[in-house]
């Protein structure tokens, strides 16, 4: 009974903050959808616009569905930024309702840099923020839109843009390098989903998912058997859970390693389709991607 009574406070209080920010704060309002779009917003336009992103950390957006206060954001929003390529497959109906104040970040890369995903709908892989190659196009494309929606401002976004992509060439250089140190046969990266394809391709690591691009599917025992195989042949020293998907499926896996006699240890917790929290290192895009870095590095070594 006093735990009820605390939630309800807790979220009248919550709900009183969020409503008197929106009253008081009358700058070019942005919300995007993941964090790491508010993130790359938050470096481009830093204090020159409000940005909040609807998903935090842990949270799964193949999954998503918007809430009531949720739909209240995106109507006030002067912008809306999401992913796109169905990455938010559960928003996909009220970002279509609000197509004209929407942008899709990652659909401004062209066919020939994604990747094809036939038993992903016939659609591209939506993870594109893995190729921080990749990401800098988004991250361009977020200023060209942001810059015309604030002609004012648009001269200092360029300017911010500018000094964060090159902050990113460096961090695409430094990540290529990290992996390259893992011994060629134990450059392979094993996760729960299959978030990590164009890091794979980017940086010359093997990369396989237990689930699909989406967890929407259920993981299958054939899927577990197939892969403990796997790495009992090879002999893969870790294996990674991500921060926006259950456990489960991974433990299953060790455990059906160790049935056939092998050995497999858990590297770590990676981030792959959620960041950190808010106001940590690894709850910034290039800080998350650091991290993933140097844990993959550490556990493959
Ligand atoms: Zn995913």
């Amino acid at each position: 009974m006093k735990k009820n009574v605390l939630i309800f406070s807790l979220t009248l209080i919550l709900f009183a903050c969020g409503s008197d920010s929106g009253q008081q704060d009358d700058r070019f309002y942005v919300v995007t959808t993941t964090m790491m779009l508010e993130d790359a917003v938050q470096n481009i336009a830093g204090d020159l616009v409000r940005v909040e992103s609807i998903m935090g950390p842990g949270v799964d957006p193949h999954l998503y569905r918007a809430t009531p206060s949720d739909f209240r954001r995106m109507e006030q929003a002067d912008l809306i930024i999401y992913n796109g390529l169905m990455l938010e497959a559960r928003l996909a109906q009220v970002l279509s309702q609000q197509s004209e104040r929407a942008f899709a970040a990652a659909e401004v890369l062209s066919n020939d840099r994604l990747i094809e995903a036939f038993e992903f709908g016939g659609n591209y892989d939506p993870h594109v923020w893995f190729d921080v190659s990749l990401w800098i196009d988004v991250v361009d494309g977020i200023a060209v839109k942001l810059s015309e929606r604030l002609p004012d401002y648009s001269e200092q976004i360029k300017e911010n843009a500018s000094d964060y992509i090159r902050e990113l060439h460096e961090l695409h250089e430094w990540v290529y390098d990290e992996i390259q140190s893992i011994p060629e046969n134990r450059r392979v990266l094993i996760t729960a989903h299959d978030a990590f394809q164009y890091f794979g391709l980017a940086y010359n690591i093997d990369v396989r998912g237990l689930q699909g691009l989406s967890t929407q599917s259920e993981v299958g025992l054939r899927d577990i058997s197939n892969m403990a195989g796997f790495i009992v042949d090879t002999q893969i020293p870790a294996i990674f859970l991500e921060t926006s998907v259950p456990p489960r499926g991974i433990q299953s896996l060790i455990n059906g390693v160790n049935q056939r006699g092998g050995s497999v240890s858990l590297g770590g917790e990676l981030y792959s389709d959620a960041m950190g929290e808010r106001g940590t290192t690894e709850g910034t895009y290039i800080g998350m991607v650091q991290f993933n870095v140097n844990t993959i590095v550490e556990a493959l070594q």
